[in-house]
C-alpha cells in the first residue's frame, strides 16, 4: 500500500496576546519562529508559525493571536494536549525551566513507558513534554536552551473523544494509521515509520464536558503527506467515504485540505513541500513579516495595524 499520509505535520491554535505567545514558545519553550506570517483569510490578524530550525513537518506549532478574545476550554470534540518530544536527560532541565519562569507543571507521571510532564501556556493552551531517547530529530540551539536538551518536535497528540469508534476507523482507515497500544481509554496509532511526530492519541472521555473554541484552543491538526498526487488521493477517498472535504487551498508553504472528522475535530492533509524556506533562507526564518500575493498590495495598512513582535 502506498504511504499517503507519513504522521504530523502542524497543529494550529487560536492564542490571545501576540507577545506573550511570542516570548512563551521562543524564549521559554525555545522553538524558533520560522515563519511571520497572517491569517489568509482575515489578514488583520497574524498566523505565527514556531518549529525546529527549518520549521519540519511534525515540528510545527501555528497560532493565530486575536488579541483580547475569552479562553477556550478544553472537552470532548477537541485536541486537548500537545505533546512535544525530548530527551531523556532532559527531564530535570525542565522542570527547572518551568520553576524559573513560575509555569506550574504537573507529573512526572508515566504513560506507555514514558515519562512526561503537562502544563499550559499562558492561554491554557494544553502542552506536555515526553522523555525519549527514541527521537533522532535534532534539537535546536537558540543560545538559550543547550542543543543537547532541547526539543526535537511533536510527540503525540491527543484527541479527546465521547465515542471514539469512528474516528478510530478513519485514523485506521483512509487516515492509515496502526493501533500500537491501549492504557487507561488512551488508545494509540502510528502513523508512517512511527515514532515521535507520527503517533496520536485517541482518549475515550465519556465524562468530560464538551470543549469550547477561544484563546488556549486548538483549530486544528494537520497530517503530513509527500506530494499534491497523495493528497488527492487522500481527498477522493474521504469524498467517496462521505467526508465533507474542502477543495485543495494553497497556503504556500505547503497545499491543504480539510474536513471533520466524526467526533467534531477539523482535521487538514498538508504537503510536505514547498516548505517554509521558499520565500526566504533558513537563516532568515521568520525575521521579516511574508504576506500572500493578494494582500502584497496592502502591505502598508496591514503592517501598520498589526502589533510589533520583539524575539528577545
Ligand atoms: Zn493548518
Amino acid at each position: 500500500m502506498e504511504t499517503l499520509i507519513n504522521g504530523l505535520h502542524h497543529v494550529t491554535t487560536l492564542a490571545a496576546d501576540t507577545q506573550r505567545n511570542v516570548d512563551y514558545y521562543t524564549d521559554i519553550l525555545g522553538l524558533r519562529l520560522v515563519k511571520k506570517t497572517v491569517n489568509f483569510d482575515a489578514p488583520d490578524v497574524y498566523h505565527l508559525y514556531y518549529g525546529n530550525e527549518t520549521g519540519s513537518p511534525g515540528t510545527i506549532l501555528t497560532f493565530f493571536p486575536y488579541g483580547n478574545i475569552p479562553r477556550g476550554r478544553k472537552g470532548v470534540g477537541q485536541l486537548t494536549y500537545t505533546a512535544f518530544s525530548a530527551p531523556v536527560a532532559s527531564l530535570s532541565y525542565w522542570m527547572d525551566r518551568l520553576h524559573q519562569y513560575s509555569i506550574p507543571y504537573a507529573g512526572p507521571y508515566k504513560r506507555f513507558s514514558e515519562t512526561y510532564i503537562r502544563f499550559e501556556d499562558f492561554d491554557g493552551m494544553g502542552i506536555e513534554i515526553v522523555f525519549n531517547d527514541d527521537d533522532q530529530r535534532p534539537g535546536w540551539d537558540n543560545g538559550k536552551i543547550p542543543a543537547d536538551f532541547a526539543v526535537r518536535g511533536f510527540h503525540t497528540v491527543t484527541l479527546n473523544e465521547v465515542n471514539p469508534d469512528k474516528t478510530v476507523k478513519l485514523l485506521t482507515g483512509i487516515m492509515q494509521h496502526t493501533l500500537v497500544g491501549e492504557e487507561e481509554g488512551r488508545f494509540r496509532f502510528k502513523a508512517g515509520i512511527g515514532g515521535p511526530g507520527n503517533y496520536i492519541d485517541v482518549l475515550h472521555s465519556p465524562k468530560d464536558v464538551h470543549a469550547l473554541q477561544g484563546a488556549g484552543s486548538v483549530h486544528h491538526v494537520a497530517f503530513s503527506t509527500d506530494t499534491d498526487e497523495t493528497q488527492l488521493i487522500i481527498q477522493q477517498q474521504l469524498a467517496e467515504s462521505g467526508y465533507n472535504v474542502t477543495p485543495v487551498q494553497d497556503r504556500n508553504y505547503f497545499h491543504s485540505i480539510y474536513f471533520r472528522e466524526p467526533g467534531g475535530i477539523l482535521f487538514e492533509v498538508a504537503t510536505n513541500p514547498p516548505g517554509f524556506a521558499i520565500d526566504e533562507p533558513v537563516s532568515e526564518l521568520g525575521t521579516a513579516l511574508k504576506l500572500p500575493q493578494q494582500y502584497e498590495p496592502r502591505r502598508a495598512k496591514i503592517e501598520a495595524e498589526l502589533p510589533e513582535i520583539i524575539v528577545k
